[in-house]
């Protein structure tokens, strides 16, 4: 089957009927390979440690407000962030510079930690700016950079989440699709503590599941109150209620879980989170630099747009 042909028929699968059997029914619209997602991560003490020194993720126009449009796609609620070049995420261990395309939520979640499944889980879908674009990126080794957070069941609820259940109750049909009218950034929607995290080599986790992810799910957890998740729940598929839209564990297989533990520094933890006037100020570091490149590859895309 064609790649063209692959993704065109992956548009037309549903979740199991039974919680447990999600991915029933995906036979010949999933990558058949050894590095499928989600996984369940090992202990701590059991994933092999971050002996290399990795250096902190750094976030690019994280904290910006984006424009963004929400769509209940028949199997989740989907952000599409409207300003692609400009929100990014680099170092970390990623080894490239990776733009924010989407983030999507899935009920419960996909990823466990010893057995352990979180009340919902966070995808922020990111594409190697290298590779020009997401379609091109799945395509391709790493390709893909998916940040998972986990959501935990509080009674309190996240004020977070309000603009998106917000959106939510405009786009309750599959196909559905709205403008999110409250300010939002993509920071919102990553935990307080972006230091810790699994990372591991994996797969989309919905059909056609191609094995191009590089996956950080982060230790820190967002929280949600039972009232906010339910909201999730109403959502329509083609079907009925998405009451559900999580994919089975995968078999590590012969693969690692990394558990990554950074240093962020003390004085100001916040520097992960670069702004684009900071590069004028003195000597570029290492994160000033990236964002350089940021800029240059907006402009790249900007002026490609234009031709
Ligand atoms: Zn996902």
């Amino acid at each position: 089957m064609g790649d063209a042909e692959f993704i065109a028929s992956a548009g037309d699968w549903r979740y199991g009927s039974n919680e447990e059997d999600g991915d029933e029914g995906w036979d010949g619209l999933c990558e058949v390979g050894k590095k499928q997602s989600p996984v369940d991560f090992p202990e701590t003490e059991e994933a092999k440690k971050n002996e290399d020194e990795v250096e902190p993720l750094a976030f690019f126009h994280y904290k910006e407000a984006v424009s963004t449009n929400l769509t209940n796609n028949g199997h989740t609620v989907v952000l599409n962030i409207n300003q692609p070049c400009d929100v990014g995420v680099a170092s970390g261990g990623l080894r490239s510079l990776y733009f924010l395309d989407q983030i999507h939520f899935h009920w419960n979640s996909e990823h466990t930690v010893n057995g352990k499944r979180y009340a919902m889980e966070v995808h922020l879908v990111h594409h190697n700016v290298e590779l020009g674009s997401f379609d091109k990126a799945i395509k391709k080794s790493r390709g893909v950079a998916v940040l998972g957070a986990f959501v935990t069941e509080t009674t309190h609820p996240n004020p977070v989440f309000n603009s998106v259940i917000e959106g939510m109750s405009e786009a309750r049909d599959a196909g559905a699709a709205t403008v999110l009218k409250s300010t939002f950034s993509a920071a919102d929607l990553l935990p307080k503590n972006v230091a810790n995290f699994y990372r591991y080599e994996g797969s989309l986790t919905t059909p056609p599941c191609l094995e191009t992810v590089v996956w950080t799910v982060f230790d820190d957890t967002l929280h949600a109150s039972r009232e906010q998740i339910e909201a999730f729940r109403e959502l329509q598929t083609k079907e009925g209620p998405m009451k559900f839209n999580y994919r089975p564990t995968q078999p590590l297989n012969d693969r690692d879980v990394t558990w990554i533990s950074t240093i962020l520094p003390e004085e100001e933890p916040e520097h992960v989170f670069a702004e684009q006037n900071e590069i004028s100020a003195g000597r570029p570091t290492k994160s000033q630099a990236t964002v350089l490149i940021l800029s240059l590859a907006c402009i790249r895309i900007i002026l490609r747009t234009l031709s």
